[in-house]
């Protein structure tokens, strides 16, 4: 969140932050040092990388190596360690790679705008403030259809997408803004999950006016909030989604974990009787990192 003048400029991915853990949004903006990318969304910058090339002509023959090139560099800077199998992950980005080619490519409609970077009016007032949100959308096509690329560990739960998505929001109203399609509007994720076997996913949402309508409704009170508490004090702290542990959150020392230590988190010896079954969260997603480095979508 930046203030200019009297506009109140917010990335997407940050939107996101502030629904999920308002005091994960604030860590952001007090402590942006802290955020950086992981060995996840490096992989997924080097296949974002490997994309790019592809529509903007190369031949996706290359993809797979353009990829692992990419990913070598990457892969010298600076990054987190989450649980990835090292030892897979050349195969995996050579199996991301073969399911964009394969499976999403024949679907994607070409000679439209790629890594399109867009800044527009949220419709939100809030004080003296205008709200503004900008971001960069991986793709929309020459009918107006936007793209956003993802790697992710499994496929999406599309009815989940339909109904959360901010990010379908968000594009899908900074296109109308800027006139590049028109509600209902159409918005594709273009899912590779990370596996050696190629597999894609393409799932189609859409969206109207009444999502952008929603968002606004949500979105206002937490920047009033935001204004008021300043990002001195502790925000509301939300530890009930799959963000917050201590591999997807930058901030967990400095929060949950240093409260609760990995023994206050391991789960008691279960009575024989009962079967346990860990649960996958839905909602762990790895976007790729943006130009500095941290996740945006
Ligand atoms: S550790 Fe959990 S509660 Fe704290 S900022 Fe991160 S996601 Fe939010």
């Amino acid at each position: 969140m930046k203030i200019k003048d009297q506009t109140i400029l917010v990335r997407q991915s940050w939107l996101n932050d502030l629904i999920i853990c308002p005091e994960r949004a604030r860590f952001k903006v007090a402590k942006p040092d802290m955020s950086g990318p992981s060995d996840a969304t490096i992989m997924g910058t080097a296949i974002h990388y490997g994309i790019e090339t592809v529509l903007a002509g190369a031949n996706p023959i290359d993809m797979p190596e353009t990829v692992l090139a990419h990913w070598e560099e990457l892969k010298a800077q600076p990054h987190k360690v989450t649980n990835l199998d090292p030892d897979k992950a050349v195969e995996q980005m050579r199996g991301m790679s073969q399911a964009f080619v394969e499976q999403i490519l024949p679907n994607v409609k070409l000679g439209g705008q790629v890594e399109m970077r867009f800044s527009f009016p949220l419709g939100i007032t809030v004080g003296d403030y205008d709200v503004w949100c900008e971001g960069t959308m991986d793709y929309i096509d020459p009918d107006g259809t936007i793209w956003d690329w993802k790697t992710a560990s499994r496929p999406y739960y599309m009815k989940e997408k339909q109904s959360q998505s901010i990010q379908a929001t968000v594009y899908t109203a900074a296109a109308v803004h800027l006139g590049l399609t028109s509600y209902p509007a159409e918005f594709r994720y273009g899912v590779m999950v990370r596996q050696e076997k190629p597999k894609a996913q393409i799932g189609v949402l859409h969206r109207t006016m009444e999502h952008q309508q929603w968002l606004m409704h949500n979105v206002k009170p937490v920047i009033q909030t935001a204004l008021v508490m300043g990002t001195d004090r502790n925000w509301l702290m939300n530890d009930t989604s799959a963000l917050c542990s201590e591999k997807w959150c930058d901030y967990w020392t400095l929060c949950k974990g240093a409260f609760i230590s990995p023994n206050g988190l391991s789960l008691p010896l279960q009575p024989t009787t009962m079967t346990v079954t860990e649960l996958v969260s839905d909602t762990v997603v790895v976007n790729k990192p943006n130009r500095k480095g941290t996740e945006n979508g």
